[in-house]
């Protein structure tokens, strides 16, 4: 019998997570042990945003320093030379394409929000990755059903892992030190409603009055839906990495870990 891998949320963060010895990274790390070395990773991250759906197809993907020059050297350094996994990018292109405009595609590679915190759970980097981007034009509901369809791969030892943040307003994070209310609150909210299975309640976050402070960037909220959808029936999620700084929590939530 094939090992049922995870799924994963995770708060990703500043890319220097991918470097700095922060408690976030020990979480990835530690989260890593808990269950068995998967035979893939499907990664859906905030930093890759498409029209249409868009399956990173390269065998060897090239590692994307996508952030901004005030980041040191030492980051712009860093490789994560990870197998790419074509054949599994054409089964995710047929598995979504009846519903999804879907495709396979060989521009993109693996970015901070895929290596930063794929370096710290598997630093051999000897697991084939494959990167989902996020369609802009799509509704949190199909977000959501995406992540559905791909909970299917979690049975052939296919971990999913998103990637982006339940709260992400990096003006706030820049502009105070103290820690806002509306970041634990809208975190607690999600956490909350993932406990018990509303996800219907995460869907439709922007009817929270603090959602426009919290959840500013789409992108980065998304990949929450991933993470939600690819539970499967009787998972219960375990939270971790409930850390917060100005403007940006970096919580994370699993499913299917082993009991
Ligand atoms: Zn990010």
């Amino acid at each position: 019998m094939t090992t049922r891998a995870p799924a994963l949320f995770v708060g990703h963060g500043s890319p220097m997570n991918a470097i700095e010895d922060t408690p976030s990274a020990r979480g990835w790390a530690e989260i890593a042990r808990v269950f068995p070395k998967p035979r893939a990773i499907v990664v859906i991250s905030a930093h890759w945003v498409t029209e249409g759906v868009r399956v990173m197809s390269n065998a060897q993907p090239k590692t994307i320093h996508d952030f901004g020059r005030s980041f040191p050297q030492a980051l712009f350094d860093v490789q994560y030379p990870a197998p790419g996994d074509p054949a599994l990018a054409e089964r995710i292109v047929q598995r979504l394409s009846s519903f999804f405009d879907t495709r396979v595609d060989d521009s993109w590679g693996l970015d901070h929000g895929a290596w930063s915190v794929l370096r710290r759970m598997y630093p051999d980097a000897d697991i084939p990755v494959v990167q989902v981007s996020l369609d802009s034009k799509l509704t949190p509901n199909k977000h959501w059903t995406i992540g559905r369809l791909l909970s299917h791969f979690r049975d052939e030892n296919i971990l999913i892992l998103a990637a982006g943040n339940i709260v992400h307003n990096l003006p706030a994070f820049f502009r105070t030190k103290e820690l806002l209310p509306w970041v634990r609150e809208f975190d607690d909210f999600v956490i909350s409603a993932a406990a018990s299975g509303d996800d219907a309640a995460v869907l439709n976050y922007t009817s929270r009055a603090d959602a426009a402070e919290a959840a500013p960037d789409w992108e980065h909220f998304f990949p929450v839906f991933y993470g939600l959808g690819a539970r499967l029936p009787g998972e219960t999620p375990h939270i971790f990495n409930k850390h917060y700084d100005p403007g940006i929590s970096m919580t994370a939530f699993a499913y299917g870990l082993p009991q």
